[in-house]
């Protein structure tokens, strides 16, 4: 009779050593499926990481996260979804793939335009969709408006990566939504009509073109402007160029956001919050500013030096939600108009 008690009293302690362990490891990570390039947000993670013990695992990918995120279903390890664009959000929250999500700080420090009102997404980062013109030809008439990039005066002049781009895609949904399918359709028949080249290469590229004498006018994330001054090889790209924020006088200019969705599946919900919460506080708001030149969502973090050189613009306030109903009809525009044929 003495000889099961040690056994039993071994066995819990097993088992609670086992608990322990379990627990350990769901404690201390949190799964992320990124769209957002590594080298971006690693350094973010780290600080979280040496914060709160809490490691990260990320998953990098272009494109195709969400298709696998609904493969998955509610088996899928992902927490949360990183991504550099409104778009695969939205098309995560279509799909029934977010968790809704009430919470106080996140709502504290993140402006109610930069997030879904039922919680599903939330805005990390804002940024501009600006227009870039050669600083050593300048233009006879200026732009003020995205609508003045079809004026005929500047045949051969434009160079813009794919129609198809999601920041692209995100625009022409915004002029659908202000003044509708046809003006939209006009624009984007009239800005081909002036570009120097098929569309083509990345936001930067097209600032490289202008440095080349290739084309004079671009359109460009804000933020690869602070990117390229701070790269030896690109800083003279960014130097060849003046700034402007369009449709100042009017509705405003384009605004997209960097954003992160809670899963339905989250297997490590408490932790996957933690980093929500982590990516909109002082700390990590300041990395995404100095290192990466965007604007923070928390209004209590200051933009960079840099940034706060272009001085302030209006931006066009149409919500996120009613840019993503005409996304679909903007993907049908670019096909229609051959925009990058
Ligand atoms: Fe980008």
């Amino acid at each position: 009779m003495k000889t099961p008690i040690p056994r039993q009293l071994a066995l819990a302690a097993l088992a609670g050593m086992l608990t322990v362990l379990c627990g350990t490891v769901s404690a201390s990570e949190v799964n992320v499926y990124s769209f957002r390039q590594p080298d971006l947000i690693n350094p973010v993670f780290k600080r979280f990481t040496s914060e709160t013990g809490i490691k990260v695992n990320t998953v990098f990918a272009k494109q195709g996260l969400i298709e696998r995120l609904r493969t998955e279903g509610i088996n899928s390890p992902a927490d949360l979804v990183l991504s550099t664009d409104s778009g695969p959000l939205e098309a995560a929250m279509q799909a029934d793939l977010l968790a809704p999500l009430d919470n106080t700080t996140l709502e504290q420090r993140i402006p109610a335009a930069l997030r879904d009102p039922d919680g599903r997404w939330f805005g990390l980062t804002s940024r501009a969709r600006i227009v870039v013109t050669a600083k050593d030809r300048p233009l006879v008439n200026p732009i003020t408006r995205y609508e003045d990039l079809t004026n005929p005066a500047f045949r051969g002049m434009i160079c813009t990566r794919s129609g198809k781009h999601p920041y692209m895609i995100a625009l022409i949904a915004s002029m659908i939504a202000h003044s509708g399918e046809t003006a939209a359709r006009e624009w984007l028949i009239g800005v081909k009509k002036n570009l120097s080249r098929k569309p083509q290469g990345n936001d930067r590229a097209q600032v490289k073109a202008i440095w080349q004498g290739e084309c004079d006018i671009a359109l460009i994330n804000s933020y690869y402007m602070g990117q390229m001054l701070a790269d030896d090889e690109q800083q003279a790209w960014a130097n060849a160029v003046n700034i402007t924020f369009p449709n100042q006088s009017d509705r405003g200019t384009h605004v997209n956001i960097s954003g992160v969705s809670l899963t339905q599946a989250s297997p490590n919900r408490d932790n996957a919050i933690k980093l929500m919460e982590f990516l909109v506080s002082e700390s990590a708001q300041s990395i995404y500013a100095e290192e990466n030149y965007e604007y923070p969502v928390n209004p209590a973090v200051a933009s960079s030096e840099l940034v706060q050189s272009w001085g302030e613009f209006k931006a066009d306030e149409l919500s996120l939600t009613d840019i993503g109903k005409h996304r679909a009809t903007a993907v049908i525009l670019v096909d229609e108009t051959g925009y990058d044929n």
